[in-house]
């Protein structure tokens, strides 16, 4: 059996009975010694399919950061927020710790966690372990309930609604952008089997 790191003792969701988790092999499934519960089960090429929704996600995170986010039109005046702008704002009117919220769940948690996960992931595709690899993995799992882009989003669309009546909104391709990313992040946590990278990172280091 491979020894795995300090966060593999999982609990039946059913049962909570505890045991340690082990890799399985392609379509094998691990159940509850217990009660029967289906625990989790290897799909193939979950590393693969993780690294490439991560990297898409990356591009859309680029392209959310370098377009305007909206465009506001009023008596002939012109405002061009940024993804940051929000933040910001709240930063200058003296709201510093909401505004350093904002932008770490918004922006800086979700960049560190696509960073970081392709930085275990792309050498592992190769069967590599490079420098740190734990450690960035156990961050990455750590930040990851932190980064919160749909909180961001949610807020988006209530200010949408609401001064939608009052001024004209132009939506930019970083909005778009941003909600590309959140499906793509989405899509990566659910390929990604953390058990599974634990494993091949214990095995090559
Ligand atoms: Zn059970």
């Amino acid at each position: 059996m491979t020894k795995t790191a300090g966060n593999a003792l999982i609990a039946c969701h059913d049962c909570d009975l505890l045991f340690r988790a082990r890799p399985l092999r392609n379509s094998e499934r691990a159940a509850c010694p217990r009660c029967g519960a289906v625990l989790y089960h290897k799909r193939p090429q979950t590393i693969s399919r993780a690294l490439i929704y991560s990297l898409t996600a990356l591009i859309f995170f680029g392209l959310a950061n370098f377009f305007p986010f909206m465009t506001f039109k009023m008596q002939g005046r012109e405002q061009v927020t940024f993804l940051v702008s929000g933040g910001l704002e709240l930063f200058q009117q003296g709201f510093r710790g909401l505004g350093i919220l904002v932008l770490a769940v918004g922006v800086l948690l979700p960049f560190l966690r696509i960073i970081g996960t392709l930085y275990v992931l792309i050498p592992l595709e190769f069967n590599l372990v490079v420098w740190k690899a734990k450690e960035t993995f156990k961050f990455v799992e750590a930040i990851t309930p932190w980064a919160m882009m749909e909180v961001l989003m949610l807020g988006v669309i209530v200010a949408y609604v609401k001064l939608i009546d009052i001024t004209t909104i132009v939506l930019g391709t970083s909005l778009y952008s941003f909600a590309a990313l959140i499906l793509f992040m989405t899509l990566s946590s659910a390929a990604l089997e953390p058990i599974e990278v634990w494993a091949r990172l214990e095995q090559r280091s």
